[in-house]
């Protein structure tokens, strides 16, 4: 049987308690579902750069290339800045360097009293946020602000390779979901979002079997509070996307809730949706939950019948745990630890 090689990058603030537990979780997951693998640990962040002067050396990028998945925590310290006064972010880097252009953020609502909105049980919303993560409005992030000039200008880059794979990508997963895509742009007002809605439409026709959509970024933030059981697959450039997938984890319960895969064609970044919520590093309150499903969506990724069956279990004990709205982290509103959430996750396992 294969043993496959995990990167584990825990990085800065919440990152290391999250990955200590989620590892638990793996453990016990490999052990019931039959499947081996052998976690590699490396530095990588803001510590790293404190220490050595840089976020993500060269030669721990290549080794973690070499594993068959790479899991991460969370990276980045709001106080650690480059010379150019930006904040250090290697988790983009990665992203670019190893080009994981599909960027998935898979959103559902585990129990009704994890919404703030009204009325809505456990599945109704289920929505899978497909973000370009290679150019859009990120495109120039390196260029270094000039403070004195007279006017700043960000790029909103949409290249026809970026937008055919990441459509391709979207329709993809609606295929294996309820069959249909909104795209969502702004191409009433910028011509870039004219041309990426241009090839929108053709990509569509390749997928005859899959229903389209086509919403304005200000009006699908309105119909994500709205009406957010209408959408299935949501996809949309780089910027668009980071901030619909924080509004989206907000109507589930909040940035603890949100996992994320970040695919390219070779390599695979997993990896929760939130920060290094520093102001509550180290007191093992911090929710594992987005980080426990990404490591679901990476055994899902590295597609063989054991590992797939880990992904299942894991999905399932997290439906199991949410059923009891008492059982939540302080971010919910809770009082379990990060540990303890770990632990009532690992319980709720099953091997059928
Ligand atoms: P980034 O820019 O790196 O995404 P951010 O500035 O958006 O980070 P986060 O670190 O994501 O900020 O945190 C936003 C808020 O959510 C903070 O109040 C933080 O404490 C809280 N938070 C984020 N993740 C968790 C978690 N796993 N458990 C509990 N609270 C969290």
């Amino acid at each position: 049987m294969k043993d496959f090689r995990i990167a584990l990058l825990p990085g800065d603030g919440i990152g290391t308690e999250i990955i200590n537990e989620t590892v638990k979780v793996l453990d016990e997951v490999s052990r019931l579902a039959g499947f081996s693998y052998t976690g590699e640990t490396f530095s990588v962040g803001a510590g790293e750069y404190l220490k050595n002067g840089d976020a993500l050396p060269e030669s721990v990028l290549k080794q973690c290339s070499e594993c068959d998945a790479i899991l991460l925590g969370a990276m980045g310290l709001p106080d650690v800045r480059l010379p150019s006064g930006i904040e250090l972010t290697p988790q983009i880097d990665i992203r670019e360097q190893l080009d994981l252009y599909n960027g998935l953020r898979p959103i559902k609502l585990y129990h009704e009293s994890d919404t703030p909105l009204k009325g809505y049980q456990a599945g109704d919303i289920d929505i899978m946020l497909v973000r370009e993560n290679t150019e859009g409005l990120f495109y120039e992030r390196k260029k270094v602000a000039d403070l004195e000039a007279d006017a700043a200008t960000d790029l909103m880059h949409i290249s026809r390779k970026g937008a055919e794979r990441i459509f391709r990508a979207a329709f993809e997963q609606a295929l294996k979901r309820r069959k249909h895509v909104t795209l969502v742009d702004k191409a009433n007002v910028l011509p870039s979002m004219a041309y990426l809605r241009n090839i929108f439409d053709q990509i569509a026709k390749e997928y005859p079997a899959v229903n389209t959509e086509r919403q304005y970024i200000d009006a699908m933030a309105l119909f994500l509070v709205q009406r957010p059981e209408e959408f299935d697959v949501v996809v949309t450039e780089n910027m668009f996307g980071d901030i619909l997938s924080d509004l989206l984890a907000g109507i589930v319960g909040g940035m603890g809730m949100a996992p994320s895969a970040d695919i390219g064609d070779e390599y695979a970044v997993f990896q929760p949706s939130h920060g290094t919520a520093p102001s509550i590093a180290g007191q093992n309150i911090a929710n594992p939950i987005a980080t426990i499903l990404s490591a679901a969506m990476m055994l899902e990724w590295l597609d063989t019948a054991e590992t797939r069956k880990g992904a299942a279990m894991i999905y399932r004990a997290v439906e199991i745990v949410f059923e009891d709205p008492a059982c939540r982290t302080s971010d919910m509103g809770g009082t379990v630890t990060t540990a303890g959430m770990a632990a009532r996750v690992i319980s709720a396992l099953q091997a059928d």
